[in-house]
């Protein structure tokens, strides 16, 4: 591993560590770091809780929401959203703190429909 790819994936856990003040049940992530090719930034596969993150996003501002707009594709199954800053399938700028308060949104709203889910099927069964 060279010296840039353990870094940036110390900064990658870092921010894994974060989100899981928001997101207590985060299950434990496969993260990958390497070099892409084009302008892709990160890529995730949907729901299945791995993550890939750009070489050169190292030390950049955006490094925050690009790793928490991957977890959302990767653990939440969430979809692009061009409404959303942070959902938003192009890369926008946005301080890290209002990034962790979007995501902190995100997991709300999916425990939510995740007991409405719950109560639903309970009702059914019985
Ligand atoms: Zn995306």
């Amino acid at each position: 591993m060279s010296d840039d790819t353990y870094k940036l994936r110390t900064q990658v856990m870092d921010i894994i560590y974060n989100a899981k003040k928001y997101a207590p049940d985060l299950p434990r992530l496969d993260v990958r770091v390497g070099k892409a090719s084009g302008n892709v930034l990160g890529s995730a596969r949907m729901g299945e809780n791995k993550i890939w993150i750009d070489v050169n996003k190292i030390g950049k501002k955006d490094l925050v929401s690009v790793v928490l707009h991957e977890i959302l594709h990767a653990v939440y199954s969430t979809p692009h959203d061009k409404k959303c800053d942070l959902m938003s399938p192009e890369l926008r700028p946005m301080s890290n703190a209002k990034a962790y308060q979007t995501f902190g949104q995100y997991i709300t709203r999916y425990k939510n429909r995740r007991q409405n889910e719950a109560m639903v099927s309970n009702a059914v069964n019985e």
